[in-house]
């Protein structure tokens, strides 16, 4: 069996006129704006960053704007896009660009994977697109065409496979047109080389050995199963007299990490003594808890259960905010959508419409 033939030629043949030509991070084009979308488009489809893509835009022009602004008008504008370390790294990146590279992009894909958020084949993409640099880049897209057009078996994400995957993906890449050679491999992942790929369309099919051998089914093959974690934690919704919520911000690191949010116990009893000891102001009244909901995560899944307690006190100005707020906070994309939820339950009902948590209101010592 013969090594099946270069990529390159049908595949720019392909995408000149196939192609996706009106990316919006393409037109204009600029380093600034490729870093941008390549950093939302790690672990996220085209269609859903694109609104978030315009919206940096709008607000954050130039890499100057980005290092200037609070780290919470950026996170606010990332809120729902999750994975929040690439915020936080966005943020720092373009900081550090602008101290320590005089705010120019370096071309070399070497000095662009030692910024903040900018792992080798992110950084590949960068200079490969905003530079036309010979850079080969490993997205999930082009995993999936490599592992099917070369017929490589096992996981991706396993050592061995991504070596061999990182291999393929440096040999195929030509010296000619790396720009576009790097768009038209993703584009053919993400438009005809799908999960259910559409064959009798590709462009590269003649060549392709898992078409050859019936076998693209088989490929890229699934993450080996493990069952993922239930976590359990009771979120509390704190609100004053004037139904204002009480949120706190996360540490910087970890899971949310810099966002705001509801404080979180693994117990109610953890719960009931923060309350009764101190932290919220005095006059707590009517606990009550939503029924759960679940969020899932790569390594787990979170169950939600909200607790919800009406304080008569004052309140901690600063750290209580109106409905009217809520939905431009930085806040975790659960938390974003339950109180989306309890915002509507609110309008139509007149009340929170929760359940009784405590048959007897223990109220506060
Ligand atoms: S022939 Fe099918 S499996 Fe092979 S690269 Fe094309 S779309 Fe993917």
């Amino acid at each position: 069996m013969s090594a099946p033939p270069p990529l390159a030629p049908p595949l720019l043949a392909w995408f000149a006129q196939e192609g996706r030509h009106d990316l919006p991070w393409k037109s204009p084009s600029s380093p600034y704006r490729i870093w941008l979308s390549e950093i939302m488009l790690q672990q996220t489809q085209v269609q859903t960053v694109k609104p978030y893509f315009a919206r940096f835009i709008e607000a954050f022009p130039t890499l100057q704007d980005l290092a200037a602004a609070p780290l919470d008008a950026v996170l606010s504008l990332w809120s729902g896009l999750g994975y929040y370390a690439r915020a936080r790294n966005l943020h720092r990146c373009a900081q550090t660009i602008l101290r320590e590279h005089g705010g120019i992009f370096p071309e070399d894909p070497a000095v662009l994977v030692t910024l903040p958020g900018i792992g080798p084949s992110t950084a590949n993409a960068i200079a490969a697109q905003a530079f036309n640099v010979r850079a080969p880049i490993l997205d999930g897209n082009v995993k999936r065409v490599l592992a099917r057009y070369f017929a490589v078996d096992g996981w991706p994400g396993s050592p061995a496979v991504a070596s061999t995957l990182w291999a393929l993906a440096d040999q195929e890449t030509p010296a000619a047109a790396p720009a576009d050679y790097t768009q038209a491999i993703m584009d053919l992942g993400a438009l005809l080389c799908r999960r259910r790929p559409d064959c009798a369309r590709c462009p590269v099919q003649a060549g392709c050995e898992s078409f050859r051998t019936g076998t693209v089914g088989e490929r890229p093959a699934p993450r080996p199963r493990k069952d993922r974690p239930l976590r359990r934690r009771f979120f509390l919704l704190a609100f004053d007299g004037e139904g204002a919520l009480f949120l706190k911000p996360r540490p910087p690191e970890g899971l949310w990490g810099g966002l705001l949010s509801l404080p979180e116990f693994e117990a109610l009893e953890e719960l009931n003594a923060v309350l009764a000891a101190e932290g919220l102001p005095p006059g707590a009244n009517a606990w009550t808890q939503d029924a759960p909901f679940e969020h899932g995560f790569t390594h787990f899944r979170l169950e939600i259960t909200p607790v919800h307690v009406h304080l008569t006190g004052p309140g901690e100005t600063g750290a209580f905010y109106a409905a009217e707020r809520w939905p431009t906070l930085p806040l975790p994309a659960p938390v974003k959508r339950y109180l989306r939820g309890l915002s509507e339950r609110r309008t139509t009902d007149g009340e929170n419409g929760v359940l009784p948590l405590f048959p007897e209101n223990p109220g506060r010592s």
